[in-house]
């Protein structure tokens, strides 16, 4: 195994990015005001110009190309995420995420039912 004070790899960078993607995404407001909106966009919109995967950054590029990010909500933000999210498991063979609202709470900001992440 690689010692944990090497770089990231293409694996480390995925879940570090994705984890705070999908937590951001988890605490977005249900109403966000044109300024966050903005931000939003902006930080979406810089992943395929300066996500240090190049091969990632074109296939979300691409991706977002026919599937342009909704920052209207938290609910539309969060599954747009999640469905981007579920194109890559796709293309890598991993299983699809349920993009419901519940799961994805459970999964980025309430924890499951039973207390066992309290
Ligand atoms: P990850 O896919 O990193 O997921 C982390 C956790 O998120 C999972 O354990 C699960 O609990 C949860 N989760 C899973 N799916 C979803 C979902 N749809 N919605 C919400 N939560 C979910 N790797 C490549 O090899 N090629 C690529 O082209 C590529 N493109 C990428 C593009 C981006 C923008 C990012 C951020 C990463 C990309 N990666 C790519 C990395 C890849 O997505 C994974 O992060 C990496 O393979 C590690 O996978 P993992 O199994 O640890 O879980």
């Amino acid at each position: 195994t690689r010692p944990e004070n090497c770089p990231p790899d293409v694996e480390q960078l995925g879940r570090a990015t994705w984890t705070f993607l999908h937590t951001t995404a988890a605490y977005y407001p249900e109403n966000p005001s044109p300024n966050q909106r903005s931000n939003m966009l902006s930080l979406l919109q810089s992943l395929p110009v300066l996500y240090p995967c190049t091969h990632c950054a074109t296939h979300l590029g691409d991706n977002m190309k026919s599937h342009p990010p909704d920052v209207s909500s938290r609910a539309t933000l969060s599954r747009w995420l999640c469905e981007r999210h579920n194109e890559v498991n796709e293309k890598l063979g991993k299983k699809k995420f349920d993009c419901g609202v519940k799961s994805l709470d459970e999964r980025w900001k309430d924890g499951p039912a039973d207390g066992s992440c309290d």
